[in-house]
């Protein structure tokens, strides 16, 4: 497998005019091309569990996730390269056929379970797990929790300078959002876009992990581009994609990134930025999971 490659990382300056001939510029971070297929925030998200499993002398990481998810990909690939195994329970029944995600996480040494939505959802491992569950490193779905939170705090780390007065990312679990709140400086705004519909208890969930409480107006969760729900999406996402692809050349997924920047657009149109505000948006990855588009869908 190909290594993450962290120097890889650049932050593109962009601009994009839309349709109204509104127009905006941002830098984009670009986590995306740490690996091609290891999604850019994962990979922080997950560094210091797989240490802390490495110091508990765990032999195995165990996480969850569905079977398009980056987590799941990103999990695999990380233990493998800290000589670990891997156990992935997989919510719902195992197809006919695996999804590329799967068949590479398969590839990767992940051993599969495949569990009912039911189960799933009532974190019911599977009885041949019970005896190994004491050796295994066990990961909320998402990496959602504590050291994920630090992880993603060293994206910080990146931006040498605090000239970006606002930093905008995608909202999943809120993992990544609250690691970028806790470790930017006081005068950083943080805006998260949240992917999911209606999940309104994701602003508790990020103070759940921050702890303290931070300054009103630090951050704010955005809730109306989740385009009908997590990983849901329709015609006008995908030309969108298409058409900011086309103008700056950046690749999007249509899980989270995709959204992110439609919002960023849009949210400008209605004057959500400052003209003095200097935005950086955290491209964050998850392309793969773009393979389970119909083919043609996108241009890149
Ligand atoms: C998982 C993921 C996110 C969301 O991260 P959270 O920490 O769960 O909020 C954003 N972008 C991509 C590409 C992801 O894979």
């Amino acid at each position: 497998m190909q290594a993450i490659d962290l120097q890889s990382i650049t932050i593109d300056k962009v601009h994009y005019t839309d349709a109204d001939m509104n127009d905006i510029s941002f830098s984009v971070l670009r986590l995306d091309k740490i690996h091609p297929i290891i999604s850019g925030n994962k990979w922080f998200k997950l560094r210091f569990y797989l240490e802390e499993a490495i110091v508990q002398n765990k032999q195995t990481i165990l996480t969850f996730g569905g079977a398009y998810s980056n987590h799941i990909i990103a999990t695999a690939a990380a233990a493998k390269q800290h000589a670990l195994k891997s156990i992935g329970i997989i919510r719902g029944e195992e197809g006919k056929k695996l999804s590329l995600t799967l068949e590479e996480a398969k590839e990767l040494g992940m051993q599969l379970y495949f569990i009912s939505r039911e189960d799933y959802s009532n974190k019911k491992m599977p009885d041949e797990l019970k005896e190994i569950k004491d050796q295994c490193y066990i990961i909320d779905e998402g990496g959602y929790g504590k050291n994920g939170m630090k992880g993603a705090s060293t994206i910080i780390n990146l931006i040498s300078s605090e000239k970006y007065t606002h930093i905008c990312c995608a909202v999943g679990t809120g993992t990544m959002t609250a690691g970028l709140i806790a470790n930017s400086s006081s005068q950083q705004k943080i805006t998260g876009v949240s992917v999911l519909k209606n999940n309104r208890s994701i602003e508790s969930e990020i103070n759940l992990l921050l702890e303290v409480e931070m300054e009103e107006n630090k951050w704010t969760i955005i809730h109306d581009y989740p385009f009908g729900g997590y990983a849901k999406y329709n015609p006008q996402l995908l030309d969108f994609m298409n058409e900011f692809y086309r103008q700056t050349n950046i690749p999007t997924d249509f899980v989270y990134t995709g959204k992110l920047f439609f919002a960023i657009i849009d949210l400008n149109k209605k004057g959500y930025f400052n003209k003095q505000e200097e935005l950086l948006v955290i491209h964050s990855g998850g392309l793969q999971g773009n393979r389970s588009l119909a083919k043609g869908s996108l241009i890149f």
